[in-house]
């Protein structure tokens, strides 16, 4: 199966599911994750008409990013940042997804202020206590956004999650909730809007969108199966 015919069934579960919400399929954003695929792979899916694509690793988004300079894409940086890449990051992504330590929220101002950039940025929360995954702890959101919001160079978008694994997708519904509620109360506690929830991926974006998501980030669905 191709990538457009991917692509339609996607938005198609995306619509059905904004739909069952009561929320307009506008409001979400598809971003192709797209790390180990090829430039000519990102092209074909931006010419079906996705225009947000997420990297998860430096050095391969400065190999594939200016290989495909010819084409107006907006580029995340979804996977985990350490501080000593930073620099790179503010130079190349509209969207860093994964901002999760005060220590790179200093890095990043520091970075965005030498670039003369506005940064824009996500909090990644992790809900579950593996010790694999990134973001930071529920308990520590307050002050990371007290910390981005007196940096003047970072604009705090929202919130992102990876929730664990589930064989029955149905399982992860609590964590999406969670941070929707989050996103609620933070709001509430700092009386602004943080207008975006990115949740949801390949087997769980549907879910998600009930419940809220306002970026999918979609990789196997769209492009197949993964060759490391
Ligand atoms: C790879 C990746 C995705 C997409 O995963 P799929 O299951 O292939 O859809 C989403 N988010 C992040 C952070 C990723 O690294």
């Amino acid at each position: 199966m191709g990538i457009k015919e991917n692509l339609m069934k996607i938005q198609e579960k995306i619509t059905k599911a904004a739909e069952r919400a009561g929320r307009k399929p506008e409001e979400i954003t598809l971003l192709a994750a797209s790390k180990t695929r090829t430039p000519q792979e990102i092209r074909e899916a931006f010419n079906a008409g996705i225009k947000v694509f997420g990297e998860n690793r430096v050095q391969e988004a400065r190999d594939k990013i200016p290989a495909l300079s010819d084409l107006p894409i907006e580029w995340h940086f979804i996977g985990h940042l350490q501080k000593n890449k930073a620099k790179y990051v503010v130079k190349m992504f509209e969207l860093i997804h994964s901002v999760d330590s005060k220590a790179l929220v200093e890095e990043l101002q520091k970075r965005a202020d030498k670039e003369n950039k506005i940064q824009k940025v996500l909090i990644e929360v992790k809900l579950s206590p593996e010790e694999t995954k990134h973001g930071c702890k529920e308990g520590e959101v307050p002050e990371l956004i007290d910390t981005i919001l007196s940096s003047p160079n970072l604009q705090l978008l929202g919130f992102m999650t990876i929730p664990p694994y589930f064989e029955n997708a149905e399982d992860v519904r609590p964590y999406f909730q969670r941070l929707r509620n989050i996103k609620e109360k933070m709001e509430e506690e700092f009386k602004r809007n943080f207008p975006h929830l990115s949740m949801g991926m390949s087997h769980d974006f549907e879910i998600a969108v009930e419940e809220g998501a306002t970026i999918v980030r979609i990789g196997t669905a769209l492009f197949g199966p993964r060759n490391y």
